[in-house]
């Protein structure tokens, strides 16, 4: 099974408050905990995976190198670390504390040794612009990974020669240890779960069957992306360990908030300002479209600030499709200031000459002040 990103598992955003992280393991936590949901192998999984995503982001330095290495700071054999068991270290004694009430204490059911494992899933994230999303782009990225070692063909042996058992989990793969209330089944620390110990490690990798790397590629961001879109790039994340197979990249696309454009889907959106001369007269004006180009609005005689303009096809490509959506453009009018001497005649004269009816709403205003003063 694929390992999650960390921060989607427990549901919450990068940058979460310790209290938020630990808000967030406790609701699943209480929600999914095994005496809860008795012989249900998902819960279990999930409480499990929790658990683990709690334990990595509740510790501040195993926090850092998630956020720099992903999943590959803890497989044996990533960035020297050291094996990582789920539980181990971590400490989740004030949780359980908060809701021992609920349970009867601890019960966790074994599960077999791990032959080999799928390598990690790595979250990359990519901040483009408006104007990039709308004409799609090839990016260059480089991120720090594990590649199977070309010696070892990742079993991390010395070609030749052939693994023992692990003496200290007895070839199990799986040890118990007791956190709190709670009596847990993790990896052996010793073997990562193989079950097997390296007598004659491969001098290339040093037993780890990995390598840690900086990968350079380059991705092709489609047309259309929105903020949000997560692109997966199959393959293309951490070896696999003991023939595992290898996991994925996900590129998140995030949106840098454009000064012009504001973006709904496919749509997008902005108000433009006109005088009130142009508005009582008609006008035409030219605004820019996020192609780069300008488009020419015909503003008819009397429009009225708020109205609407819709210039079909000028919106956001749609994802792998060749059609577009629409932009469009609401009329602000702006009521002159700052008027000079002549500007401010011009208008006393307008003043006087102004009739009720180039002014209806006006006009219907005071019909209804006079009736209602009548009453
Ligand atoms: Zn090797
Ligand atoms: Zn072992």
């Amino acid at each position: 099974m694929a390992k999650r990103d960390y921060y989607d598992v427990l549901g919450v955003g990068k940058n979460a408050s310790p209290e938020e992280l630990k808000s967030a393991y406790r609701k699943l936590a209480v929600k999914y905990h095994p005496d809860k949901n008795p012989n249900n192998k998902t819960a279990e999984d999930k409480f499990k995976e929790a658990s683990e995503a709690y334990g990595i982001l509740s510790d501040k330095s195993k926090k850092e190198n998630y956020d720099n290495f992903g999943h590959a700071a803890f497989e044996n054999g990533g960035g020297g670390q050291g094996g990582f068991g789920g539980f181990s270290g971590a400490d989740f004694s004030d949780i359980f504390e908060d809701f021992f009430g609920e349970f009867g204490g601890g019960r966790r059911s074994s599960r077999g040794r791990n032959s080999s494992n799928r390598g990690s899933d790595l979250r990359y994230d990519l901040s483009i612009s408006l104007e990039e999303a709308f004409s799609g782009k090839k990016q260059n990225i480089q991120f720090s990974t594990s590649e199977k070692c070309t010696t070892c063909k990742g079993n991390g042996s010395k070609p030749g020669t052939s693994p023992d058992r692990c003496t200290y989990c007895g070839g199990n793969g799986r040890v118990r240890s007791n956190q709190g209330f709670f009596t847990v089944q993790q990896t052996c620390p010793q073997c990562a779960g193989s079950g097997e110990e390296i007598t004659n490690p491969c001098s290339d990798c040093n037993g780890q069957g990995n390598s840690q790397i900086t990968k350079k590629i380059s991705v092709t961001i489609p047309k259309g992306v929105d903020d949000g879109t997560r692109i997966r790039l199959a393959g293309k994340g951490e070896a696999g360990t003991r023939g595992g197979a290898t996991g994925d990249l996900y590129l998140f696309i995030n949106i840098k908030t454009h000064n012009l454009f504001k973006r709904s889907d496919v749509n997008l959106f902005f108000e433009f300002p006109i005088s009130i001369a142009d508005a009582a007269l008609g006008t035409t004006i030219e605004i820019p479209t996020i192609d780069g180009k300008k488009a020419k609005i015909k503003i008819p005689d009397g429009t009225q600030d708020g109205k609407q303009f819709r210039l079909k096809g000028k919106g956001m490509p749609f994802m792998r499709r060749g059609d577009f959506g629409d932009l469009y453009v609401q009329v602000k009018t702006e009521v002159p200031v700052f008027l000079n001497k002549e500007q401010k005649e011009l208008l006393e004269r307008f003043r006087k000459i102004e009739n009720e009816k180039s002014n209806p709403s006006i006009k219907k205003f005071f019909q209804k002040a006079r009736d209602f003063w009548k009453s």
